[in-house]
């Protein structure tokens, strides 16, 4: 008879949670998964593919407005919120079906409910308790808000992906990867969109020329940013809100959303009473094998506030089960993390910014290239493509590399493999370019950036 009724219990079904629970029973654990909503998690359910969806839907308005200088005659296109909210929820079912399913075919429990730490063996669902010898905490993030007059009338983007329909006016008060994305996403779909960022400009963190062409590129769409701006109080008006800035200017809208962060989801399930170590933001604090203080607990993705990516929750959760079950303890390398944010146009980008380059390295070398991308050509469509290359002048290896424009996340993801290699600048000069490319700019550009311009 087994001393626990598992070898792994995992609190929340999300991309961490799910990736971990099912290799981990592949190698031959027993598991179970606790979730109290729907299997899939932020990702899946509230995040990256819902969000993913509705930017598709965006740039078909694009399209049918370049189409022209192609010859097409595009009727006066119409659009139907209701209608692409009903095929994203389709589709999210589906995906929720199939995650149940990889769970199920792997012999994975699921167990529906909130589950609450009783102790570090053991896991209570409902009014059912389980044991399990490991425990893995993957509860995710939660959009957090701040604490200003009139914050209840706000919505998140777990709201925004499911208007029921879609307002005239949007003022979105934030400016990190949500902010951006959605802001573009209303934009797209003929909403008046107004930005409220405290910054200067959008994307704290993102190399700074990344930052400035973007934000204006934003701006030629008609995206006004109302930047170092601080919300003193949200009040009903009307049918809308009236917005009051710290600075005594008002903007009157149909519908506020915050996108100002994410706090893992920690709170009430038991992990202060067990002695888990958590930072003052609720953060599970790690090592590089994703345990915690108590060392029958583990935790990946999101509420460890590594890099808040899917796929590296999705690495950490492999890792784990290596760890557990495999025999290889393996730590996740959060090196040279490729991201990209969906804006439009969107961002890739891996590796170190400019600041972050010089502030690390004796001498760097800088490439940048600012182009009309092709398609544009005949469209006429007033649009940028920026491209950037940072290099470390002692080794020549690439140390960062950051695009802004069409098909910039599908080529950052290669460029991460090059950088994950340890590429040089002489070994992307060797590659040959794909013609006609944008990518093949990366491998094409020759003139280093003049110390006085930038940087
Ligand atoms: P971010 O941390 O990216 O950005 C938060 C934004 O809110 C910043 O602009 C910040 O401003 C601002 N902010 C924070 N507090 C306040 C406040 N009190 N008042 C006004 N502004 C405030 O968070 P997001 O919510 O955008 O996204 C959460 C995480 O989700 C991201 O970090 C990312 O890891 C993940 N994500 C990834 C995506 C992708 O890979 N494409 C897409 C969406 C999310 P300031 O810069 O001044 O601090």
């Amino acid at each position: 008879m087994p001393e626990f009724d598992y070898d792994l219990i995992t609190i929340g079904a999300g991309s961490g949670g799910v990736r971990a629970s099912r290799v981990s029973a592949q190698m031959g654990a027993r598991v179970a998964v606790v979730e109290e909503s729907r299997v899939g998690g932020t990702c899946v359910i509230r995040g990256c593919v819902p969000k993913k969806l509705l930017v598709y839907a965006g740039h078909f308005g694009d399209d049918m407005e370049d189409a022209a200088g192609y010859g097409w005659t595009v009727p006066e296109p119409t659009f139907d919120w209701p209608t692409l909210i009903g095929a994203k929820d389709k589709e999210i079912e589906r995906l929720n079906g199939i995650y149940k399913r990889i769970l199920s075919e792997n012999k994975v429990d699921l167990l529906e409910g909130r589950g609450v730490l009783i102790d570090r063996h053991t896991v209570a669902v409902g009014d059912k308790t389980y044991t399990a010898a490991n425990i893995l905490i993957a509860t995710g993030g939660w959009p957090s808000m701040p604490d200003v007059p009139g914050i209840e009338h706000v919505i998140s983007s777990n709201e925004a992906l499911d208007l029921k329909q879609l307002p005239n006016k949007i003022v979105i008060v934030g400016a990190g990867y949500i902010a951006v994305e959605f802001a573009g996403i209303f934009n797209a779909l003929g909403v008046e969109v107004t930005m409220v960022l405290r910054a200067d400009t959008v994307l704290r963190g993102f190399d700074e020329d990344l930052r400035v062409t973007l934000a204006a590129e934003m701006e030629k769409r008609g995206i006004c940013l109302q930047t170092e701006s601080v919300v003193r109080s949200i009040e009903p008006q009307g049918d809308g809100y009236s917005i009051r800035l710290a600075g005594g200017d008002i903007i009157e809208t149909d519908l506020v959303m915050y996108a100002t962060g994410r706090r893992p989801k920690t709170d009430g399930i038991g992990l202060e009473e067990v002695d888990v170590e958590m930072t003052d933001k609720g953060v599970i604090v790690v090592d590089e094998y994703s345990r915690t203080s108590v060392d029958n607990i583990w935790a990946v993705g999101d509420v460890t506030d590594r890099a808040n990516l899917t796929p590296v929750a999705i690495a950490e959760g492999m890792a784990l089960a290596n760890t557990l079950f495999n025999d290889k303890p393996t730590a996740v390398d959060h090196s040279n993390i490729p991201t990209a944010v969906f804006s439009s146009p969107p961002l890739g980008t891996v590796g170190l910014t400019e600041d972050e380059a010089r502030a690390e390295y004796d001498e760097v070398d800088v490439y940048v290239s600012r182009f009309k991308p092709m398609k544009f050509m005949l469209s006429g469509r007033d649009e940028q493509t920026f491209m950037k290359l940072i290099v470390d002048c002692q080794t020549d290896r690439v140390v960062g590399c950051h695009m802004m424009g069409l098909d910039a996340p599908e080529i950052a993801q290669g460029l991460g493999v090059a950088l994950k290699c340890g590429a040089t600048k002489a070994q992307f000069d060797a590659t040959v370019g794909i013609h006609p490319s944008a990518a093949e700019e990366f491998v094409t550009m020759r003139d280093k950036r003049p110390p006085h311009e930038g940087g």
